[in-house]
């Protein structure tokens, strides 16, 4: 296994060295972890056991996170031989490494099922995203926001983004993107109900080019896990169909779109997939999406020094929002620096200025609050880097 792309970039500082502590899935064994309940139910058929066997098998997956089919405690032992004998195990991904930041923010290289790695980020107490929603005012809770890749690598090629460098290697399956949460979960100790998750489909790759896989996953989540979709959040690019996909499903999570231009322009410039699709179609197709009482779509604008950070450029932004006249807000992400890149991070003054003239506006908008930059966890740095 292979975990140390590149590392173009290398703040002076401490080295880590790769540990890899799970051996790659072999492909004689199939995996549990990732299967709904109807294909649980399929097995524990194929097994002539009771049709309660499947409750519990679920359960144990997703609700008791056990790692191996001998923790399955409410089967028999026979049933577990059985099960394994068929050539099944559970396949809950494994955390490989980890970085902290002096944030409290942790990023972590998960083992996928062909050897390869992908990238999660935890930020205790959320970036600042979840403003404007409701859901910062429960402070008497722990709360914290897990954000998860959704592909190994990204074909769309923004110009500003770090994972864009890996390219595609290849999507995640429904597995392996409910088991990036369930690993952190695991790791942090956290009891669903009991404390507040968000999840933010902000990680490697674009989510809406992994539709299907990334819905079963969703679906697990909500249904076999217990996170609420209304504490999740997908974020494109702007693909065009997946958003028109996405409006039509019962099980969804909110919707934020990576604006990140004022106009097509700019925004093909740093954007190339703008060429594909305009900003007025991905509006019209937002507005294909029935919001829940409350909800707001997210408009997410990457600040890049001197490109896109002009009061005026604010003000189109401000025209171009009201003119799609949806429930909305705005947040800003100050640009997260790679290497050899040609941008720059606008300087505090102009952020704030760029907030307020869109405020004046009368649209809400509200700044990200970076995390974990030292440790290449923020958004747009995920590239599987390995050495700090
Ligand atoms: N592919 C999806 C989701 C992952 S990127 C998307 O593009 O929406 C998540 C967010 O990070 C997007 O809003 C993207 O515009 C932003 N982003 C990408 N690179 C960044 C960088 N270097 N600094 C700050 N934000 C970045
Ligand atoms: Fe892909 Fe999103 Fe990065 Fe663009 S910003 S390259 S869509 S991960």
């Amino acid at each position: 296994m292979k975990v140390a792309l590149c590392c173009l970039y290398m703040p002076p500082g401490r080295k880590n060295s790769v540990t890899i502590l799970d051996a790659p899935a072999s492909p004689a064994f199939q995996t549990l972890f990732g299967l709904n309940f109807q294909q649980l139910a399929q097995l524990t058929q194929g097994l002539s056991a009771p049709n309660y066997r499947t409750r519990q098998l679920a359960d144990a997956l997703y609700r008791q996170w056990v790692e191996s089919l001998d923790e399955v405690s409410t089967w028999p032992r026979s049933l577990r031989e059985s099960l394994a004998a068929a050539g099944y195990r559970v396949g809950l991904p494994q955390i490989v490494e980890v970085f902290r930041s002096v944030d409290g923010t942790e990023r972590y290289l998960i083992a996928a099922g062909d050897g390869q790695t992908v990238e999660t980020v935890w930020m205790p107490e959320g970036d600042g995203g979840e403003q404007g929603d409701g859901s910062e005012a429960q402070n008497d809770f722990r709360r914290a926001t897990i954000c998860v890749s959704s592909q190994i690598g990204c074909a769309v090629n923004c110009q500003f983004c770090l994972t864009a460098k890996l390219g595609i290697l290849r999507n995640l399956t429904a597995g392996e993107i409910a088991g990036q949460v369930v690993a952190v979960l695991k790791r942090q100790r956290f009891a669903i109900g009991r404390q507040r998750i968000n999840l933010v489909f902000m990680g490697m790759g674009e989510p809406f080019l992994n539709y299907d896989e990334l819905m079963a996953a969703v679906r697990l989540l909500v249904e076999e896990v217990g996170i609420p979709e209304s504490r999740m959040t997908v974020s494109t690019s702007g693909i065009v169909p997946g958003i028109l996909r996405f409006a039509q499903e019962k099980v969804r999570p909110k919707l934020a779109i990576s604006l990140n231009a004022p106009n097509d322009g700019i925004r093909s410039e740093i954007m190339p997939i703008t060429r594909k699709w305009k900003i007025a179609e991905i509006i019209e197709a937002v507005r294909q999406v029935p919001l829940r009482p409350k909800e707001k779509i997210t408009f997410e604008y990457v600040l890049l020094g001197g490109r896109n950070d002009r009061l005026s450029d604010a003000d189109e932004v401000v025209r171009l929002v009201r003119k799609a006249n949806l429930p909305l807000k705005v947040n800003l992400i100050v640009w997260n620096p790679g290497p050899e890149m040609p941008f720059h991070m606008s300087d505090a003054e102009t952020v704030a200025q760029f907030q307020q003239r869109i405020r004046a506006g009368g649209v809400p908008a509200y700044v990200r609050r970076p995390r974990g930059r030292d440790i290449y966890a923020a958004c747009g740095q995920l590239k599987r880097t390995v050495e700090l």
